[in-house]
């Protein structure tokens, strides 16, 4: 674990034990490796459309693939292969009383749980996607925070979520998949280059087709990833992670935010709407007698003067191991007329499935308490 205030920084670590998942390839990865032995363009496409449009359909049963495809798959994807097709477990699944809201734990090979959440609207839904096994921030609130880091997902951990979560739906009939938001357990930027190949398979037309205008990375504000994703010009919608609006408010919430303060966080922020032309979303976890006040609106609003932002109020979601208490409506409403005046725009965000502990971690936690009593 690497301690908010200290190391952070984009990463490439991966577990040591895995095989290679095909989930994890590109397209371009993985038709470069079927070429290489041998076979052709058509077999990769072939391959790419059973993975990530029909999965649920075992590759061995697939009548669509020709003999040399056939033949690659029982040599490569077989027991003995170097890649594998193996989806995570399912530890849990979980539905809201109201039924929107369906919550998985899902198992990693090395053992290790992480949660995805589908969220249901009329006709579509969202998936939230965790990007690591624990997350090294700490935020005071967040239950993924108290349980501290373990590692990084790979680009087909991550995929495999969205795919699972598509195809769960799908069989209780419910299509749409509309969006996906990276705000389950981890921070994605600091695990950069896993979550952006993961982003890009996510992307391909070829496959899942969620354009980055469909997709959001959601940060604790990780100033070097804002900065290298504006640098690469990605499409992304970004959602900063505020909570205060001094740094001495903020740090005592997120101690990312001594590491990076909020002077160059909001620089950076510029940074990205300019080169990207993006508004920014930023969350601002409401809780009561901690940041919920009207002046702590001012401040906020004087903060976020000149950027192109929209801020989404979110009462908290308690957890067992944080004390505060979720804001009333009277001070949400009050916080977001303050913010209004001073012309900057805002939502009062639902709190989506509270009865299946959609709140990032509060799943696998309840679940850990579970089987440790
Ligand atoms: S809120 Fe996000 S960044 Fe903060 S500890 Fe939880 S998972 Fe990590």
């Amino acid at each position: 674990m690497e301690p908010p205030g200290q190391t952070i920084r984009p990463s490439t670590a991966e577990p040591e034990t895995a095989r290679q998942s095909a989930y994890d390839l590109p397209f371009t990865g993985l038709e470069r490796r079927l070429v290489a032995d041998g076979l052709r363009p058509i077999h990769a496409r072939s391959l790419w459309k059973a993975l990530h449009r029909e999965s649920g359909v075992p590759l061995r049963e697939n009548a669509a693939f020709l003999p040399p495809l056939r033949r690659w798959i029982d040599h490569h994807l077989g027991d003995t292969g170097t890649l594998h097709t193996t989806p995570p477990a399912i530890v849990a699944d979980i539905a809201s009383s109201a039924g929107l809201t369906r919550k998985f734990l899902l198992r990693l090979d090395d053992g290790q749980t992480i949660e995805t959440v589908a969220m249901g609207y009329p006709g579509r839904f969202t998936v939230c996607a965790s990007t690591q096994a624990g997350c090294a921030m700490g935020c005071v609130f967040c239950a993924t925070g108290q349980m501290g880091f373990s590692r990084h997902l790979r680009p087909g951990e991550i995929v495999t979520q969205v795919l699972h979560a598509r195809n769960a739906l799908a069989l209780a009939g419910r299509t749409g998949l509309r969006n996906l938001v990276l705000m389950g357990m981890g921070e994605p930027l600091h695990n950069y280059d896993a979550v952006l190949t993961a982003l890009e398979i996510i992307s391909d037309t070829r496959g899942l087709n969620l354009g980055p205008s469909k997709i959001t990375i959601s940060t604790v504000g990780v100033v070097p990833g804002i900065l290298r994703l504006a640098e690469e010009k990605r499409g992304y919608h970004l959602a900063v992670s505020l909570h205060g609006a001094t740094d001495e408010e903020r740090s005592a919430l997120v101690p990312a935010g001594k590491r990076w303060p909020l002077a160059q966080l909001i620089a950076a922020c510029k940074t990205y709407c300019t080169t990207t032309g993006r508004r920014i979303f930023f969350e601002w976890t409401l809780i009561a007698g901690t940041n919920d006040t009207p002046a702590q609106a001012a401040r906020l609003a004087t903060l976020l003067t000149g950027l192109d932002a929209h801020v989404n109020l979110i009462p908290l979601n308690p957890t067992g191991g944080y004390h505060g208490g979720t804001t009333s409506a009277a001070a949400a409403t009050e916080f977001q007329r303050v913010l209004r005046t001073a012309g900057i725009p805002s939502t009062i965000r639902q709190r989506r499935g509270i009865d299946v502990a959609a709140g990032c971690g509060q799943l696998r936690t309840a679940r850990e308490k579970t089987a440790h009593h």
